[in-house]
């Protein structure tokens, strides 16, 4: 999920690696590495920053690779670092994303080969050293292992006594540069933007052989053709890869990002999850009540989730405003989970909850973003969310993994208790699925929304409205678009407005009704004629039904169960970012906030 790069060409190559890898350095990343083919194979790797790598000022390298690590398997420690390596040390590979079957290889291998690391790649290094016995074609060899794996990945390759590097994706990207002498290989244009903008984007299932003066590209085992382009993107553009801000960049990574949440953990059959987390079923049986402590756009998933973990495991479950827990009274520890919900695994105010939980002797387990992070460390058990780094401030994609993330935790837990039944499972996990694919439709809409953000940007305030699975989405909508626009907005129930919110309610003010499944559509279409005779313009947001008929702007979304107000929300990031970029809103850095609240 982080970065790779790579260079074949005539010249020394450590520093282009090192300040290509300082290049990329936005996208986040806990841990550092390159190889280095002069004839043999060097490997200089360690967990922190590139500054702290130490790479000799000048080699005899004309060919290496390099990665940023953003650890999803194993900690960030120096032997997990990437590149990794076979048994003999003439191997190297850098791997982005996430191998799911590699458990399965790795029993296999591990039989006859040596591990190092605790990471789902280096199974890659191990497979090459099998095909590389037989075929001394590297290409062909690499399209072998490839074809072996599962799950999302972007890979180089470099092998001692091999011409040139190797690279393969499937979900991640990658592209190549050109120039008359050297190749260059990059997870984003960034890396190496100073030295070229001709370039070849790398499609999914291609397996790439770079060369000094050459590039190879085959696809299912058949040669492919595929265009060199000039960008005209400056060095800052290239970083959003083209987007003119992250926030709007991660909200269109949404599909690979849910996608990385799911990799692996389901089985649609049977409607069981892998979540690897190693409890035993007894463990499970025995929660009483459910306490979740997050603050903001987590607290909000954590909502969401709850209202899918009541339903479908039987428990008593809260959600608590992380600041606001040790205000509680006390509970019964031995029988409550207490789930920590924390994008960065730092936030203070959840981190101080959770400690008051582990006092007391609760059970414990986090859904966290960060591999490695503090709350990690004081938990029973943590469950990654694996979005990705998110640059932007205003959380986006992090809300759509966290809440894809707990509601597989929901379906495992329905499960091990019995009270789900696998049907209802897997129809659950179909949603899930198709989720990915939903939320590319929902963003080639987008045109539709900046529309609606031109129209609406010059009013006066926002409410947001839903219920059930809605009321979080209309919470985390409102949030939005306060966070980046500074515009007025609030989200609560439908069935609230009646309660006083509807006093503010004027021709001036938009009011947005989630009426999606999960939503209480029918419900809702009341609460909109109560905006309606007040004469506010309604954008209703959901699947097209009855609710939908009394209104001019709607945008509708396909049906996924429980799992649609999700997508619902893809619409909110986008209208709230149009309506922050009209205004010229410092959308990646708003106002007096931060992206880890690491103080109370
Ligand atoms: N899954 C790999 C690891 O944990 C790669 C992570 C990445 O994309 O940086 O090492």
């Amino acid at each position: 999920m982080c970065g790779i790069t790579g260079y074949v060409g005539t010249e020394d190559c450590s520093s282009f690696l090192a300040n290509s890898l300082k290049n990329l350095e936005y996208r986040g990343y806990d841990s550092v590495g390159v190889a280095l083919l002069d004839g043999t194979l060097q490997v200089n790797k360690q967990s922190g920053q590139i500054d702290d790598l130490s790479l000799p000022s000048t080699t005899e390298a004309t060919c290496g690779i390099g990665h940023t690590r953003w650890s999803t398997h194993g900690p960030p420690t120096d032997e997990n670092a990437h590149p990794h390596t076979d048994c003999h040390g003439e191997i190297s590979i850098v791997h982005n994303g996430i191998i799911s079957n590699y458990g399965d290889h790795k029993r296999d291998l591990a039989l006859t080969h040596e591990f190092t690391s605790d990471t789902d790649s280096e199974v890659i290094a191990h497979l090459l050293e099998e095909e590389l016995v037989d075929d001394t074609d590297l290409p062909q060899a690499v399209r072998k292992v490839v074809e072996k794996l599962e799950g999302s990945f972007a890979i180089a390759v470099a092998v001692a006594g091999y011409d040139g590097i190797v690279a393969a994706r499937q979900d991640s990207p990658l592209v190549v540069g050109h120039t008359d002498t050297a190749k260059f290989l990059a997870s984003d244009i960034t890396a190496f933007v100073e030295q070229t903008r001709t370039v070849t984007f790398l499609e999914d299932g291609d397996v790439a052989h770079l060369t000094e003066d050459n590039l190879s590209i085959t696809n299912d085992g058949a040669v492919v053709e595929r265009d060199r382009q000039t960008v005209d993107w400056d060095a800052d553009a290239a970083e959003k890869s083209g987007y003119e801000h992250y926030m709007h960049k991660e909200i269109h990574e949404q599909p690979h990002a849910v996608r990385q949440s799911l990799s692996g953990r389901i089985d649609s059959l049977t409607g069981d999850v892998d979540l690897d987390i190693d409890a035993p079923i007894e463990y499970w049986k025995s929660i009483q009540e459910i306490q979740i402590v997050a603050c903001g756009t987590s607290n909000y998933a954590a909502r969401y989730a709850a209202e899918l973990l009541e339903t479908h495991t039987n428990l008593r479950v809260t959600v608590h405003v992380a600041s606001e827990y040790e205000y509680r009274t006390s509970y019964d520890p031995w029988e409550t989970l207490v789930i920590a919900v924390t994008q960065s695994g730092e936030t203070a105010d959840t981190l101080q909850a959770l400690r008051m939980a582990v006092d007391s002797g609760a059970r414990t387990l986090a859904v966290t973003n960060t591999v490695g992070s503090t709350v990690t460390r004081e938990v029973d058990q943590t469950l990654y969310i694996r979005a990705g780094p998110e640059i932007g401030v205003a959380a986006t994609k992090t809300f759509a993994s966290q809440i894809v993330t707990l509601t597989l935790f929901t379906i495992h837990l329905g499960r091990q208790r019995d009270e789900l039944e696998s049907e209802t499972a897997t129809e659950l996990l179909k949603n899930l699925h198709d989720l990915p694919e939903a939320i590319q439709t929902v963003l080639d809409g987008e045109s539709q929304v900046r529309r609606l953000a031109e129209r609406f940007a010059h009013s006066d305030a926002f409410f947001y409205i839903g219920r059930r699975l809605g009321h979080p989405v209309a919470l985390e909508g409102a949030l939005k678009l306060k966070e980046i626009s500074y515009d007025h907005a609030e989200g609560f129930p439908g069935g609230e407005l009646k309660h006083g919110p509807l006093a503010l309610v004027t021709d001036q003010t938009p009011v947005i009704a989630l009426l999606t499944p999960g939503s209480e559509p029918d419900e809702m279409a009341k609460n909109i004629k109560e905006v309606q005779a007040r004469e506010a313009p309604v954008i209703g947001i959901g699947v097209r039904g009855e609710a939908s008929e009394t209104l001019d702007t709607f945008l509708g979304l396909p049906n996924l169960g429980y799992i649609t107000p999700v997508l619902a929300n893809v619409y909110l990031q986008l209208f709230a970012y149009h309506i922050a970029n009209e205004k010229g809103r410092a959308i990646d850095k708003p106002r007096n906030l931060a992206k880890s609240v690491t103080v109370e």
